[in-house]
């Protein structure tokens, strides 16, 4: 089945020539990795290749290799073969990008996310896969693509960033016998965790104190959430990229099962994202509740609302599910002693 999808992607990336490669707002390292890796193997191709997010290049992701080639897109739409949705759960994920696409032959929905209904006239969506930047490797090694040591370090950063540095469930040989053929390509594992996880701005941890700050606990510990408002933020001058991974705080605390972060955002709404411990506690159905979507064990959503009447609201719906679960818990999720 996957050999035949790749087969057929594979076709398509050969024979057209104009190619858009499209990622999710507030994006993450593995939409940044995936879309560059995508990008690159096809510009060596030959292929006319434009990289866009509604974001553009992150900050802390610029010394991705050939990171200019990503960028906002442009005011003026503009006509492709071909437009490709990485890591993108839902099309309107892809914000403002979608009104640069004024026409494409072919729509292309590559993904891992539970919640994508698959949007798309060609659809490849594993929910197994711990990474998109996982199943760009399959589709790079199974059609002969390109792979060279730039597009190599884009997709470890990406699978390094989706998998919490390898430590996630969904994580397995298979990651690691990935993991092992990109550094075959001469690229340097130190030096690119270092650029990942040690070259943090110092705001970053000036924000995870404001964070911890507001830390509450419900459910005798098994719900950890903290908050962030936007005076907070704009007197921290912190940017929305700093955010990322500041909820794994929460889930590193013994005991807690999910874990929510609220942050106030300037149109009216408040991001959610959450994280669980135990797939008896699906937070994808949660968010999903709330408008939201993603994974089982990490999923998110935007709520119309002020800070606090989000905050009741999501953590009463979380309350409700680990309380419904008392008991059971204690006895399926072995690290709740
Ligand atoms: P994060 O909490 O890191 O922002 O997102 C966790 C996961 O949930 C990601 O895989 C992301 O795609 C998904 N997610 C986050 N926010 C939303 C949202 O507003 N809508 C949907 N459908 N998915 C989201
Ligand atoms: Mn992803």
């Amino acid at each position: 089945m996957s050999a035949t999808k790749f087969q057929e992607i594979g076709g398509i990336l050969r024979t057209y020539q104009r190619f858009a490669i499209l990622g999710h707002v507030r994006p993450d390292g593995d939409a940044l990795g995936s879309q560059l890796a995508l990008a690159l193997s096809l510009q060596t191709l030959g292929k006319e290749v434009r990289v866009w997010n509604e974001d553009g290049m992150l900050e802390k992701y610029s010394f991705l290799p050939r990171a200019e080639l990503l960028t906002k897109p442009p005011s003026t739409p503009e006509d492709f073969d071909v437009a490709i949705a990485l890591d993108t759960a839902i099309q309107n994920r892809l914000g403002n990008t979608l009104a640069a696409i004024r026409s494409a032959k072919v729509w292309v929905n590559i993904d891992h996310h539970l919640s994508n209904p698959g949007y798309g006239d060609v659809v490849y969506v594993d929910t197994s896969a711990p990474a998109t930047a996982e199943i760009i490797f399959r589709l790079i090694k199974s059609e002969g693509l390109p792979l060279d040591r730039d597009i190599a370090e884009n997709l470890y950063a990406a699978i390094s960033t989706d998998t919490g540095s390898f430590q996630y469930p969904k994580t397995n040989a298979n990651t690691f016998e990935i993991a092992a053929e990109l550094i075959r390509t001469g690229l340097d594992v130190g030096r690119l965790s270092q650029q990942l996880y040690e070259n943090y701005p110092r705001r970053r941890l000036e924000l995870l104190r404001e964070l911890l700050r507001t830390m509450r606990f419900q459910q005798e510990g098994r719900v950890a959430s903290f908050s962030l408002a936007l005076k907070a933020a704009a007197e921290l001058s912190v940017l929305p990229e700093d955010n990322e991974g500041l909820i794994d705080h929460l889930r590193s605390i013994r005991g807690v099962i999910v874990a929510v972060f609220f942050e106030e955002l300037s149109d009216g709404k408040v991001r959610v994202s959450m994280r669980s411990k135990t797939e008896a506690v699906d937070v994808c159905a949660i968010c999903q509740k709330f408008g939201g979507g993603g994974h089982t064990l990490a999923a998110g959503a935007r709520v119309r609302g002020t800070l606090r009447e989000v905050e009741e609201r999501v953590l009463a719906e979380v309350c409700a599910k680990v309380e419904s679960l008392k008991g059971t818990l204690d006895r399926t999720w072995r690290f709740n002693a």
